[in-house]
C-alpha cells in the first residue's frame, strides 16, 4: 500500500510534522465551538484579516470575517473576480459531541453534589465514564456580563467525573447491551463533598459550599446557570500516537482538524482569483440547525453584506455567486480499523496515510440524505489534486447497510453549487480521544490549498 510516507523527502517530512504541533495547540486551545472561533479569529487577525464593520470599501485581496455569535464565522480573500462569478469554499464544522450540563444542573444526593447533564451529538455514553473532565463554556448574567470558564486543564485545577460502576458489582450491567450500559440520566458529574460550615441543622449543606465556592470563585449563581453554556469535555492535551509519532490522538478532531486545516490553507490565499472562503460552522452534530448551524442564513447574509459593499449587490448578483460557486465540504471519515475490518469493505474504506479522503456521497441505505458530488466535478477534483501532486482517496464511510452520517454538504448543495465531501480519515470517531495520521492532516491542508488557487 503507497501511502504519503513512502514518497516523503526529509524537507516535507519536517513541513509536516511542524505543521502537526501547530495543530496540536490549536486543539489545545479550541476545545469548544466557542473557543475554537476566538483561536481561529486570533490566527486570522495575526495574518491581517479585518471584521466586516471596519471596511468602508472592498478591493483584490481584502481579508475579511463575520463572526456569528462567537460561535460560527466566514472568512474571506476577496478575488479578482466578481463574486457573482462564484467563489471557492472551505466548510467544516467545530462543534464536538461532549457533555453539557443542564439548566438546573447541582444536585445533592447523600452527601454529594452532582450536576446534571443532557449530552451533546452522538457519543457510545459508556466511554465518557470514569475519565477526567474540564468545564469549558460560559455563563451569561442578567447584568449583561459573560464569565468564561476553562476550568480542568491545568495541572493544579480541578476536574469533574462522571463515575462508573465497579466490576465488582456489575454482573446486572455487564449483561445489558451497549446502548444501555450508561444512560443518559445517569451522566451526572461528580462535584464535591464538603458540607459548609452551619450551626444549625440545615438541609443540602455540600451543596451549599459548592455554591458558595462558585459564588466567591466565579461570581456565579444558582440561577445563572439557567443562561449558561457549560460542556464537559476530555481533560488533557492532544498528544502523538505511535513510537514512530505519525499519528495525533486527541479530544474533538471531528470536526477542528478539517476546520484547522481549512482555516490555514484561507489564511495563506493572497489576492486569489476566485474569492476564497472558509466557513467554520456549529451544530453540525446535532443536524446544523440553529442560528449558528451551517443551515442559518448567517452566510448567504455575509456574501450579501459583501456584494453590497463592493456595490454589486442585487437579488440575481447573490444568487449567481452561490450557484457559481464550488465547495469542499470538509468532514471527518472513518478510518480503516484493523481491530474491526468487517464494517467496511476494503476497495472503497479510507486508510490512515492515504492522503486526504473524499467521499462522493455520504448518508446511509441507499445513499438516503447524501448530497452526491457530480460526476463532472468529481473530475476537475481530480485533476487539481493530480496537478499540484497531492495524494487522495476516495472512500465510503462504511459498507452498504452498516450505518453511515451526514454533513453539511447538502446545505451549501441546496443553494446549488458544486460540494463534494472531503476530509480526514479518523479512528475512533465520537469517543473522548480521536485518532488521524498526521499525513493525512498535512496533505488535506495540501490540497485545500490547491483547491483554493486552481478551482474554477
Ligand atoms: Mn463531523
Ligand atoms: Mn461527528
Amino acid at each position: 500500500m503507497k501511502t504519503v510516507w513512502d514518497k516523503i523527502d526529509k524537507k516535507k517530512m519536517k513541513q509536516l510534522m511542524d505543521f502537526s504541533e501547530d495543530y496540536k495547540v490549536f486543539l489545545d486551545n479550541a476545545k469548544t465551538e466557542r473557543e475554537a472561533v476566538d483561536e481561529s479569529v486570533k490566527l486570522a487577525r495575526s495574518a491581517g484579516f479585518k471584521e466586516f464593520r471596519e471596511f468602508k470599501k472592498l478591493k483584490v485581496g481584502d481579508k475579511v470575517y463575520f463572526n456569528n455569535r462567537g460561535k460560527s464565522l466566514a472568512l474571506f480573500v476577496i478575488g479578482k473576480d466578481k463574486m457573482e462569478d462564484g467563489m471557492n469554499i472551505l466548510g467544516a464544522h467545530i462543534d464536538s459531541p461532549r457533555i453539557d450540563l443542564k439548566q438546573n444542573p447541582l444536585y445533592e444526593d447523600n452527601g454529594l453534589v452532582l450536576m446534571d447533564t443532557h449530552y451533546y451529538g452522538g457519543i457510545k455514553k459508556y466511554q465518557w465514564v470514569a475519565r477526567p473532565l474540564a468545564l469549558h463554556g460560559v455563563v451569561c448574567k442578567k447584568d449583561g456580563t459573560t464569565i468564561t470558564l476553562k476550568l480542568g486543564e491545568k495541572d493544579d485545577e480541578p476536574i469533574l467525573e462522571i463515575s462508573d460502576l465497579l466490576i465488582h458489582l456489575a454482573r446486572d450491567q455487564m449483561e445489558k447491551n451497549g446502548r444501555k450500559v450508561v444512560e443518559g440520566e445517569d451522566l451526572n458529574a461528580l462535584t464535591g463533598s464538603i458540607p459548609a460550615k452551619s450551626k444549625e441543622e440545615e438541609k443540602e449543606l455540600v451543596k451549599k459550599n459548592i455554591l458558595n465556592i462558585l459564588k466567591e470563585e466565579y461570581q456565579i449563581e444558582e440561577d445563572d446557570f439557567i443562561s449558561a453554556e457549560l460542556e464537559l469535555v476530555p481533560s488533557g492535551k492532544a498528544r502523538d500516537l505511535g513510537l514512530d509519532r505519525s499519528m495525533i490522538m486527541g479530544y474533538g478532531h471531528d470536526d477542528r482538524i478539517c476546520a484547522y486545516t481549512s482555516l490555514r490553507a484561507l489564511l495563506e490565499s493572497d489576492r486569489p482569483q476566485r474569492t476564497s472562503v472558509c466557513i467554520l460552522t456549529d451544530k453540525e452534530e446535532i443536524g446544523s440547525i440553529g442560528s449558528t448551524g451551517a443551515q442559518s442564513a448567517f452566510f448567504e447574509n455575509s456574501v450579501a453584506e459583501l456584494l453590497n459593499l463592493s456595490g454589486e449587490y442585487n437579488d440575481l448578483s447573490l444568487r449567481h455567486a452561490l450557484q457559481n460557486s464550488r465547495m469542499l465540504s470538509s468532514d471527518v471519515s472513518a478510518a480503516f480499523d484493523p481491530n474491526y475490518p468487517s464494517v467496511n469493505e476494503a476497495k472503497n474504506a479510507a486508510y490512515f496515510g492515504k492522503g486526504i479522503s473524499f467521499n462522493k456521497f455520504t448518508g446511509q441505505g441507499g445513499k438516503s440524505g447524501s448530497s452526491d458530488a457530480p460526476a463532472e466535478y468529481v473530475a476537475k477534483i481530480r485533476k487539481i489534486m493530480d496537478d499540484n501532486d497531492v495524494m487522495f482517496q476516495f472512500s465510503e464511510l462504511g459498507r452498504v447497510d452498516q450505518g453511515g452520517g451526514g454533513t453539511i454538504a447538502y446545505v451549501l448543495a441546496n443553494k446549488n453549487m458544486d460540494v463534494i465531501d472531503a476530509g480526514i480519515a479518523v479512528q475512533n470517531m465520537h469517543a473522548p480521544y480521536e485518532t488521524a495520521s498526521k499525513a493525512d492532516i498535512y496533505e488535506a491542508y495540501r490540497a485545500y490549498k490547491a483547491f483554493l488557487k486552481d478551482m474554477k
